[in-house]
């Protein structure tokens, strides 16, 4: 077990179960997330015999950076696996502060006609502890604390449910990474029976779901996953979700030339969700060399925009980031996995 992916819940059991003080648990914590040391050799507070039997027990291997690449706001990281597999994470600069896009699988299942990442199907889940390095390891890099997390890379997270919740909760601890519930977004592409498991785990972070389409003709064409869990269905998801955790959803929505970008869908898009406490995100597509789509104009998301607005509809253009360095959703690793 690599020690970065266990919850100081979980540590604390851990010393409970050798007859130790379960405050060591919290001593560990500052070591690794307050002090940042890397190796049990350093908590110099615990004595010998104890860090010999946690270096015994748990390992602090670090994943590793091997490519970065920068433009002024955005910087890209292609990280190594410790078996040579390789994902992404995405560092970007708001004015509201810095924020890290983190991958939770190597490749993706989903299968979306419009996505990098998907075109290289899933290797496997990433552990835990290969979530949260990836945000110790950018704090390192630039030397600086990092305000949100969107779990918005390479994989769908609730796809590897329990790795993901593991790791918000240590992101989350005041005494580990210390990012606060609402600054998490985990980004889904609409597997229901997951988020009606999210929707019990009295969690405050924030749920964004890649709906993409206003009904399921659209849908289904571009997302497999619309074929397992239909469009109808996922309303009816996300309108349980709502009441029962109070939490208002984003509905991400990527702007494709032709395919879901007039002004017709935008209307059908209203209707749609009319009543429920959501917000649009309109993403203007990164188009990849792969596949064969277009991003919609800036006039058509225009447009778009305002038919949703003139319908009652919150909804916010999400500003581009790194269309230029490749920092566009899984093409880095695309690149170096040939
Ligand atoms: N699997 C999850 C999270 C990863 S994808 C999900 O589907 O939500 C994160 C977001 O990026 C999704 O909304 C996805 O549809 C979108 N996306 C994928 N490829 C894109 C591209 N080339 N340009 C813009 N958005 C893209």
């Amino acid at each position: 077990m690599n020690i970065y992916g266990i919850k100081r819940s979980d540590l604390e059991d851990y010393f409970v179960n050798m007859n130790e003080k379960k405050y060591k648990a919290l001593q560990i914590y500052e070591w690794l997330y307050q002090k940042r040391v890397k190796s049990f050799a350093e908590m110099t507070n615990l004595k010998k015999e104890l860090r010999d039997k946690l270096s015994q027990d748990f390992s602090t291997e670090f994943i590793s950076i091997s490519k970065k690449q920068e433009d002024k706001l955005t910087k890209k990281y292609l990280f190594k696996l410790l078996d040579d597999n390789y994902i992404e994470a995405v560092l970007m600069e708001h004015d509201y502060g810095l924020s890290v896009c983190v991958s939770s699988q190597v490749g993706c299942n989903m299968g979306c006609a419009f996505c990098e990442s998907g075109r290289l199907k899933k290797v496997r889940n990433l552990e835990t502890y290969e979530i949260v390095e990836q945000i110790l390891l950018i704090e390192e890099d630039i030397g600086k604390r990092i305000n949100s997390v969107v779990i918005m890379g390479i994989g769908e997270p609730l796809d590897n449910y329990d790795n993901v919740l593991n790791f918000i909760k240590i992101i989350n601890d005041p005494m580990g990474i210390s990012i606060g519930a609402r600054h998490i977004t985990l980004s889904t592409c609409g597997l229901i029976p997951k988020i009606d498991e999210l929707s019990n785990e009295n969690i405050q972070i924030n749920l964004a779901i890649s709906l993409h389409a206003p009904n399921n003709e659209i849908r289904s064409s571009i997302m497999n996953v619309n074929k397992v869990y239909n469009i109808n269905d996922l309303i009816v998801t996300i309108r349980h979700y709502i009441a029962k955790t109070n939490r208002r959803i984003t509905i991400e929505y990527v702007m494709l030339n032709n395919i879901n970008d007039s002004d017709a869908c935008a209307k059908e898009l209203a209707n749609l969700l009319k009543g429920l406490n959501v917000y649009v995100n309109l993403i203007p597509y990164n188009e990849t060399n792969h596949l064969q789509f277009k991003k919609s104009s800036k006039e058509r998301i225009t447009s778009f925009y305002d038919v949703l607005k003139k319908n009652g509809i919150n909804v916010t253009i999400r500003k581009e980031f790194g269309s230029n360095i490749d920092a566009a959703c899984g093409q880095l690793r695309s690149k170096e996995v040939k």
